[in-house]
């Protein structure tokens, strides 16, 4: 009999762990012998800690347990599938699993995350095979053709990254994977390296042998603790069965892998200030040129690419680039995973491909929000991203589609506000975080962010307490004017928007008329 209960950290934070032991203690005491698996999440989080018994017919789910549960679980038989109130049936079948694409997820949920052999018998390791029977710059082609831009919310594609990585010249290049996922909302890049380690270490190691890299660093958040004790399991495990470190799988190539702990800043997700805390500096932010892919960390030639970027690059090289491709809608293609967060009932992770609704993924997903009031303003993209009001819940999630509204797709975090919402108070909120977090390098940024807070708070305070409003608000637009064009990278450059959007969409929370943006 075997059973799975998560070991993702939002099943651990919901008492996953303590559901875990119960079971193994429930079913010593009853003499039944089981297996337990700590498998990945399925992305369902509404429904964690969710636990699965494997049987003839499939895995049948359970959830949300609690402790309590867990005696008359068993009295109901669950390990053969046995009917109970917190049955869910096959989990396969869960409506919000079966309605997904799940291509860079194929795994997540279902393996043992720190098991090779498991990843093993899934399709892992197809890709690295593949492309160890290639040359360089036909694994080049292959993500070229995939279409794949990068997740990480830049969306350069990652096909040419590597080839002009692949055209230097140097002694020494570097793989880095930017693992600093700082966006609120976003936790997918979270449950790759916590449910699916493997898949990320397998598409680093094909980035290696395309552009000829020998040493990689994975930058992990160090507010991830489990990612990173999962990052350093797999690569333990990889390098003692040769799938990382010197002549990989006996073909005579060599990759290293490490895993590096960033220090809490949001501003070292950005690709050169990440470089820069790599190099054990200050994380601030470089000015470019020269790119990364030419001069990146310690001055040699680098690939740096987000978590989500390099885990879709497996199944690109195992099923082919043109395989990939057949998902998604104009120049945004394959799968995005999306993370469903804030007020929203069903929360959690969906793998679309480009082209699904911003509205069908709040509703037919997400069900609307936890509190059960309309929903107000939606944030897509990160803190960086505007706020888009109801209007625009029909547009569809691709970069084209989103950059025509003035949004931003960014890593696919969407964070849902109910009509409770005080627009002004988020957009004093974006204003403050940029004041927070900005690396201090420019000045619209460091002094601007700033300033914004004071704009703001007297924009709210009004004529009662002595302000001219319109003045208030001209000077807030030219604020945000000059922090768009004159700051060096998307901290102070997108900073405007969240508020520029709760500014234009919602004024009256500002305590303003509708004005026409300028
Ligand atoms: Fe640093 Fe802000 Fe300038 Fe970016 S925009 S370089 S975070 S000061």
């Amino acid at each position: 009999i075997t059973i799975y209960v998560p070991r993702d950290s939002t099943a651990i934070a919901l008492g996953a762990n303590e559901v875990a032991s119960a079971i193994v203690a429930e079913a010593e005491e009853r003499g039944i012998p089981i297996k337990l698996i700590r498998n990945g999440s399925r992305g369902m989080f509404w429904l964690e800690p969710l636990v699965e018994v494997a049987t003839a017919a499939g895995r049948i789910g359970y959830g949300p347990v609690e402790l309590e549960d867990i005696a008359g679980l068993f009295e109901a038989n669950f390990i053969n599938g046995g009917d109970h109130a917190l049955a869910l049936g096959l989990v396969d079948q869960i409506p919000y699993l079966q309605k997904q694409e799940r291509l860079t997820f194929a795994r997540v949920g279902i393996t043992d995350p720190v098991s090779l052999d498991d990843y093993l018998a899934h399709e892992g390791y197809a890709g690295l095979q593949k492309a160890l029977s290639i040359t360089p710059e036909a694994i080049v082609q292959e993500v070229l053709d995939s279409g794949l831009r990068g997740r990480g919310g830049a969306a350069f594609p990652t096909g040419i990254k590597w080839k002009t990585v692949a055209n230097a010249q140097a002694g020494q290049k570097y793989i880095v994977c930017n693992a600093d996922e700082g966006d609120s909302g976003t936790f997918s890049d979270r449950m790759v390296m916590e449910d699916d380690p493997f898949v990320l270490i397998e598409g680093m190691t094909i980035a290696a042998l395309a552009v000829g890299a020998t040493q990689g660093y994975i930058y992990v958040r160090s507010e991830y603790p489990h990612a990173i004790a999962a990052l350093n399991e797999a690569i333990a495990v990889a390098n003692a069965r040769h799938y990382l470190g010197a002549n990989i799988c006996a073909s005579g190539k060599t990759f290293f892998l490490e895993v590096r702990k960033g220090a809490g800043s949001y501003v070292c997700g950005e690709e050169t200030a990440l470089l820069e805390s790599l190099e054990g500096k200050r994380g601030m932010v470089r000015a470019k040129p020269p790119l990364p892919a030419l001069e990146g960390l310690f001055g040699k030639p680098t690939v740096i690419n987000n978590v989500i970027s390099l885990a879709s690059v497996p199944i690109i090289l195992a099923r082919g680039g043109a395989f990939y491709k057949n998902y998604g809608i104009g120049r945004s293609l394959g799968t995005l995973p999306m993370q469903l967060a804030g007020n929203i009932k069903f929360g959690g992770l969906v793998e679309k491909a480009f082209g699904v609704t911003l509205r069908e993924l709040l509703f037919d997903f997400g069900g609307g929000t936890a509190s059960g009031r309309p929903i107000r303003a939606v944030q897509v993209g990160g803190p960086l991203g505007p706020y888009l009001p109801e209007s625009l819940f029909d547009t569809k999630i691709d970069y084209e589609s989103f950059s025509a509204v003035g949004g931003t797709v960014g890593h696919g975090g969407i964070v849902v506000f109910d009509e409770t919402v005080d627009m002004a108070k988020q957009a004093r909120y974006a204003m403050e975080f940029c004041a927070v977090e900005s690396c201090g390098k420019c000045t619209p940024c460091r002094i601007g962010s700033t300033r914004g807070v004071e704009v703001i708070d007297k924009i709210v305070a009004g004529s009662a307490a002595g302000y001219d409003q319109p003045k208030q608000v001209d000077l807030l637009r030219d604020l945000c004017d000059t922090m768009i064009n004159g700051s060096l990278c998307a901290m102070g450059n997108m900073t405007p928007l969240p508020v520029l959007s709760a500014l234009n969409n919602f004024p009256e929370d500002f305590g303003i008329e509708a004005v026409p943006a300028v």
